[in-house]
């Protein structure tokens, strides 16, 4: 496994492997990598990635003000050790002046999708986070990519960034990746304290409650949305939202729904926590 921090080596290295004849799979990341991350490497293999690439970033571009840029975890060592133990070819991890030296004054916005949820919550999040994933599908070139649903909103706005930029990549979501009793892993977790990462589980019993009535015929978008935000609302210290919308557009829905996703965001103790599922399609949270 090769590691680069040079931006020009980097696109040196993708362009290298496919003239090779490879086909180059990337998996954006911000580090601290867990068993979510890595299947997204298992993934992107799957879908014909025989050179595959992991960058570790931690985007200042995509942080608000009162964030958690500063104690976002950082465990390189064993990101790389993780990397290599699972195949991994190519680890890239530019530093915050390499991407944004002095001058840089260019981003990149998607509107409509990013209005609601996160972005109502997080402003400037999504601006960062397209900026920095274009500039790596720039830097990488023709590619698929893999990003966890875990951030749907964010897979959705990246499959709209890419359609609408005529961005040579395929890119692809892979469905969240929990932990026994139905946490969904994420590098914030390590915030939590025990009896914190037990409250955290709330977000999943929502899940899992608006799924349960879901398999038992309930339809109504404002029943579905209540029955996910009972769990939340009891375990939680606040609650951002709980919503059942459409999946591909991210609209509210209300009345009677043939396909639905309920996206919930809330905080527990330090952390700020996401989560999601698509009523039957995705497995319950266990
Ligand atoms: P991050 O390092 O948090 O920016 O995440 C990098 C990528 O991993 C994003 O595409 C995330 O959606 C994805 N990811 C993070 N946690 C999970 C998870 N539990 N299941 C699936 N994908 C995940």
């Amino acid at each position: 496994m090769e590691r680069v921090s040079e931006l020009e080596a980097f696109r040196a290295a993708c362009d290298r492997a496919r003239a090779a004849g490879e086909r180059v799979g990337l998996v954006p990341t911000m580090g601290a990598l867990h068993d979510g991350h890595l299947a997204l490497v298992d993934e992107v293999k799957r879908r014909g990635a025989s050179f595959v690439v992991v960058t570790v970033f931690v985007n200042p571009l995509q942080f608000g003000a009162n964030e958690d840029l500063g104690r976002y975890p950082r465990t390189l060592a064993q990101d790389l050790e993780a990397c290599e133990a699972r195949g991994v070819d190519l680890v890239f991890t530019p530093d915050d002046g390499a991407m944004y030296p002095p001058g840089f004054q260019t981003h990149v916005e998607v509107e409509g999708l990013t209005q609601p949820f996160e972005g109502a919550h997080r402003p400037g999040h999504f601006r960062g986070v397209t900026t920095v994933v274009a500039k790596l599908f720039g830097l990488t070139g023709p590619c698929v990519a893999v990003f966890g649903r875990k951030d749907y909103q964010q897979w959705r706005v990246l499959e709209r960034m890419t359609r609408d930029l005529n961005l040579p990549v395929e890119v692809v979501g892979h469905p969240i990746v929990r932990e026994e009793g139905g946490l969904a892993r994420s590098s914030r977790n390590r915030y939590l304290s025990p009896d914190e990462r037990e409250r955290a589980l709330g977000l999943s019993r929502g899940l899992r409650a608006a799924a349960q009535a879901w398999a038992a015929g309930t339809r109504d978008a404002a029943a579905l949305t209540e029955i996910a935000r009972g769990p939340v609302e009891d375990a939680a210290d606040s609650v951002d939202y709980v919503a059942v919308v459409d999946p591909t557009t991210l609209e509210r829905l209300d009345g009677t729904v043939s396909r639905a996703l309920v996206l919930i965001a809330a905080h527990v103790g330090p952390a700020r926590l996401i989560d999601n599922l698509e009523l039957g399609v995705d497995p319950l949270p266990a």
